[in-house]
């Protein structure tokens, strides 16, 4: 079999690094055809001298300049790529059989659409372009045979609960229920009071997983699980009655589907990117990941409870905004992107970051979502409101 051949979409993050790894392990399986970062050129350069793809992509004319000096110094032959339409570009190309989109936020929405236009398999790590685009992206990978293996821990883990011929039928396959675990994030057990003064530090130390700093706070604020309904709405054709979020603290259960007859599956392992991964890499086969099995005699016990809504009330939001329909969940990830930059700058407190999403999309009509162009305005629009929004709040 000829090496499977992969474009990394934000190959310098968490996410990017971990599918390096888990590749690392199979030189004789994967090759590398493009791999791409915004800002850390060096860090690229070095993932660049290991894996020698044919391109590389990083944000501006800037970078891209200081990138081809250090891999001429080096004698490497990757062509360096530059912006949005550059990503587009490595994630079509008719060399790539696999994209792994791993860029954060809405920035990773127009390569990955760009690989489900070109028929691609698609590692989706970027839950943001489901959020936003879900029916466009959902009809786009349909029409043109575009594979989407999720890479979300939970949603890769209802993938491996499903059956494995699951066409999005839930009557025929008797699936009732969709159960996504939520860690809980580190402010699991703090008052409401407490939750005003917490800092950014705190905020992006997750007690489980290691992971950017975006998703750390969403999963801080609760949101990351609110993206992730959403998520799992259109990954799996689910309606949003049948998704319900259960806190599980240990995260070991990834998540759980659970069957007329009673039955619940659930895939479990250790809180490492690296499973979901491998499993979508090899898929449907199996790899080695570099993670070892679970230790169930010192895991020893699972916690499971309801989320507290009062405390964390950004889950609601997005069952609300999913409610809605059209671009208000685009609206209420713009207005959550721009809350939460505006927290990590200390421009507003830890629970500002819901004030400002439920502003934003108070302010803000649903308008049906079938363009990229529709979702796109919806964004801009949101990001305006909630700028100005987080500039006026106390922080
Ligand atoms: P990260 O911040 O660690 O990395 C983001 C990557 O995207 C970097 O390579 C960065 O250079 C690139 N990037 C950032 N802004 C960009 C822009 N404007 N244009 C082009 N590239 C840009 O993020 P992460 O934690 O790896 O998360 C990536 C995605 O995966 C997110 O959508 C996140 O929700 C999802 N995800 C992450 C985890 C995790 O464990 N980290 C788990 C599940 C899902
Ligand atoms: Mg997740």
């Amino acid at each position: 079999m000829p090496p499977q051949t992969l474009t990394i979409l934000g190959s310098t993050g968490s996410i990017g690094q971990s599918a390096l790894a888990v590749i690392r392990l199979h030189p004789e399986r994967y090759r590398i055809f493009a791999l791409s970062a915004h800002r850390q050129w060096k860090g690229l350069c070095e993932q660049c001298r290991e894996f020698q793809p044919e391109y590389a992509v990083v944000g501006d004319a800037k970078d891209a300049a200081c990138l081809r000096n250090d891999l001429r110094d080096s004698n490497l032959k990757t062509e360096v790529l530059y912006g949005p339409e550059a990503l587009c570009q490595v994630a079509a190309d008719r060399g790539v059989d696999t994209v792994v989109a791993a860029i954060v936020g809405a920035a990773g929405l127009s390569s990955a659409l760009a690989a489900a236009m070109a028929g691609k398999r698609i590692l989706l790590a970027n839950k943001e372009s489901l959020v936003m685009a879900g029916a466009l992206f959902m009809q786009t990978a349909k029409k043109n045979g575009a594979v989407i293996l999720p890479i979300d821990s939970e949603h890769n883990a209802i993938f491996q609960s499903l059956p494995r011929d699951f066409s999005g039928d839930w009557t025929q396959s008797g699936v009732h229920k969709l159960w996504l675990t939520a860690s809980g994030g580190p402010f699991l057990d703090f008052s409401a009071e407490a939750l005003t003064r917490v800092t950014p530090e705190q905020a992006v130390k997750h007690p489980r997983w290691s992971m950017g700093q975006k998703i750390s706070v969403d999963s801080a604020t609760l949101m990351n699980k609110g993206l992730e309904v959403i998520e799992a709405h259109w990954l799996f054709n689910a309606p949003p009655e049948s998704i319900e979020v259960v806190v599980h603290p240990q995260s070991l259960v990834h998540s759980l589907v659970e069957y007329v007859d009673g039955s619940m599956l659930a895939q479990l392992g250790n809180p490492d990117m690296r499973v979901p991964i491998a499993h979508a890499l090899a898929w449907p086969e199996r790899v080695t990941s570099g993670v070892s099995g679970l230790d169930l005699f010192q895991a020893a016990r699972l916690d499971f409870f309801p989320p507290d809504t009062a405390r964390f009330p950004c889950p609601g939001l997005a069952y609300a905004a999913l409610a809605a329909g059209g671009t208000a969940p685009a609206i209420l990830n713009a207005a959550n992107e721009v809350a939460v930059a505006a927290f990590l700058e200390r421009r507003i407190a830890f629970s500002d970051i819901f004030r400002c999403i439920d502003a934003v999309l108070n302010a803000m009509s649903a308008m049906p979502a079938d363009t990229l162009e529709a979702i796109q305005s919806a964004d801009a629009t949101a990001r305006r409101l909630c700028a100005a929004q987080s500039g006026v709040l106390p922080s």
